[in-house]
């Protein structure tokens, strides 16, 4: 089999991956979607589903854009207030775990945005933002997002 050809399959596994994850994790744990993503053997350059946002090939609730990051609220919210901040070109981070140096001022746009959202979004009280890396971190989605999650009182130690 070509090269080609087998990262088109792998990459068709990614996206069927990541959009059953995004379907049944309604039903399912956040960490059974976790696990299930991680279990699919991509690079970290594949396509997700939130490329599939990024080019409005399917419809999310946006509630912040501009050319470098978007902001959308989370189909499975898990506080009143509940957005994904991705960055437009994933540019190689798939997670945090893959970041560098160069990815310093995107990371750093990211973490903005959400400042902004938050405020937006009438967070005056507080707010939290999490970004989940790997399988142990609950991560189900690789291209890397920050949630910000607000609108009721959090607990510590986080689950
Ligand atoms: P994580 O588990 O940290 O990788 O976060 C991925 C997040 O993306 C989860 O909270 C999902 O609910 C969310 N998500 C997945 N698909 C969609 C979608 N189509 N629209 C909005 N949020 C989504």
């Amino acid at each position: 089999m070509s090269e080609g050809s087998n990262r088109d399959i792998k990459e068709a596994g990614r996206s069927r991956v990541a959009v059953l994850s995004s379907h049944i994790v309604s039903m399912a744990s956040e960490k059974d979607a976790a696990l299930a993503a991680a279990a699919a053997p991509v690079p970290s350059d594949s396509p997700t589903i939130f490329d599939k946002i990024i080019n409005k090939e399917i419809p999310s609730n946006v509630v912040y854009e501009d050319d470098k990051v978007l902001a959308f609220r989370d189909i499975n919210p898990q506080a009143p207030t509940h957005i994904v901040i991705i960055p437009k070109v994933k540019d190689g981070l798939s997670g945090l775990s893959k970041s560098e140096e160069r990815h310093c001022e995107i990371l750093g746009r990211l973490m903005y945005t959400a400042k902004l959202v938050a405020k937006q979004e009438g967070l005056d009280d507080g707010f939290r933002i999490v970004i989940n890396d790997g399988p142990n971190g609950c991560q189900s989605v690789y291209h890397i997002h920050v949630h910000l999650l607000g609108g009721r009182q959090m607990n510590w130690p986080p689950g």
